[in-house]
């Protein structure tokens, strides 16, 4: 029997075979199951380290997809969500309520820039920024104003997986392409960063402001369309033609939100407070699934009226899931108590210091670094699967993809399982350019 005690379970579930095409029922993400390796069986987690069904233990660069802030299995979290399990792990949100939802929505707004008061749960990324969609387009009807239904957002934007989330995301480049003919049509600009170019930015809002509900972006870091940076004054100055525009400021900060980029929130570095900002991932100290959209006071009231028809017709069955909120909540506990965002600050000195060898490489196109995030741009991807393999051999867990390696690890990484991460980055790289 599997040492889980599942019913069902058995122990050839566990075998490489079972796992790649054919063998299994499971269809896994972002994967070619017809060729690509299977995947690893982990037996557990904790704090930075992955344990491996065969004995080996990983040191864990990823934070699973960024979310593992504070590490895996963090006491306060897991007691959080143990405590919350004995007294409701669930009840609808349509009708009723909860301390922890509540809660944890008076944090978000006490925490977030300006009047984003108002909190929307949902139960991922992707469906957060689709809330924040069909909100800035009922934003507009509310208010009497037709054909307002289209989006500008970004080359190399990534927004999700869903249908409205690809369609503001970059269509040509980035990973949805096959879709592109299915997908809303928006329009996918080159993000403005010289004066010109910005210019030129305000004067597309001031053009095709009738058909724009809004401009959507992920503040400072493009992350999974490549990890490419911006500044903060690039940020500020695509806020402000959007006010000067009346065009409605919807910020991602699924992947750049609570400290990742070395402030609790990207926006915080440009000092712009969005009409509509998306949470995920790193919400809930990556333990449970939870989204939220968090609209400004002029978003909320324009949904306020006697009529339903005027009201947000959304809602998510697991929305406010209770052991997702209590997960949250004492993630917000940690921030609170714990030196986060030093912690982030010092990491971002160390991949600096450690990635900066990676520049002599010569199939290293450029390196860099902010926050927790550690970046090395390759001139071109091939041999992705020797990449990912190496890293293992070296006992690191690291997933590159695009042209890039890259490390966005938990907060909480001490320098020695750090310098392991980056020495191996730089090896394995070093090995692949070599392989030419
Ligand atoms: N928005 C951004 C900026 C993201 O990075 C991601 C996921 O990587 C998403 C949205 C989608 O989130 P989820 O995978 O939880 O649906």
């Amino acid at each position: 029997m599997a040492k889980t005690g599942f019913q069902g379970a058995r122990q050839e579930d566990w075998t490489p075979d079972a796992l790649v095409q054919g063998g299994g029922n499971v269809w896994r993400p972002f994967t070619q199951m017809a060729t690509e390796a299977p995947p690893l069986p982990v037996a557990a987690t904790h704090g930075v380290r992955i344990r491996l069904e065969d004995g080996r233990e990983l040191i864990d660069g990823m934070a699973s997809w960024w979310t593992a802030c504070h590490g895996y299995n963090h006491p306060h979290i897991t007691g959080a969500i143990a405590g919350q399990l004995e007294i409701m792990p669930h009840v609808m949100f349509g009708g009723l309520c909860h301390e922890a939802a509540t809660t944890l929505a008076r944090r978000l707004a006490r925490m977030l820039p300006g009047d984003l008061d108002h909190v929307f749960f949902c139960d991922s990324g992707s469906v957060a920024v689709e809330i924040a969609l069909k909100m800035a387009i009922q934003f507009w009807i509310n208010h009497g104003v037709r054909g307002r239904t289209k989006f500008a957002a970004f080359r190399h934007g990534y927004h999700g997986d869903t249908m409205g989330a690809m369609a503001v995301s970059d269509t040509e480049d980035g990973m949805h392409q096959v879709f592109a003919g299915a997908l809303a049509e928006n329009f996918i600009l080159d993000l403005p960063r010289t004066k010109a170019e910005l210019a030129a930015f305000d004067s597309f809002l001031g053009r095709n402001r009738d058909v724009l509900a809004g401009v959507i972006m992920e503040p400072l870091v493009q992350a999974a369309g490549g990890m490419k940076f911006h500044d903060a004054d690039t940020l500020a100055a695509i806020f402000a033609a959007c006010r000067r525009h009346d065009v409605l400021f919807l910020a991602d900060e699924v992947a750049t939100g609570f400290g990742r980029t070395g402030s609790m929130f990207g926006c915080d570095q440009a000092g712009i407070a969005p009409d509509i900002l998306c949470l995920s991932k790193a919400l809930t100290g990556g333990t449970i699934g939870l989204g939220a959209t968090v609209a400004n006071a002029r978003v909320y009231d324009a949904f306020l009226g006697d009529d339903l028809g005027r009201a947000l017709m959304h809602g998510p069955t697991f929305m406010a899931n209770p052991l997702a909120c209590a997960a949250a909540n004492a993630s917000l506990d940690l921030f609170e108590a714990e030196p986060r965002l030093q912690e982030v600050k010092a990491i971002e000195a160390r991949l600096a210091d450690a990635l900066a060898p990676c520049r002599g490489i010569e199939a290293v196109r450029d390196v860099r670094a902010l926050g927790a995030i550690g970046v090395i741009e390759l001139t071109k991807m091939r041999d992705l699967e020797w990449l990912r393999r190496r890293f293992v051999e070296l006992g690191v867990w690291l997933r590159p993809f695009g042209d890039m390696v890259y490390v966005m690890p938990a907060f909480t990484i001490g320098a020695d399982d750090l310098g392991r991460i980056t020495d191996a980055m730089v090896q394995v790289v070093g090995e692949w350019s070599r392989r030419g």
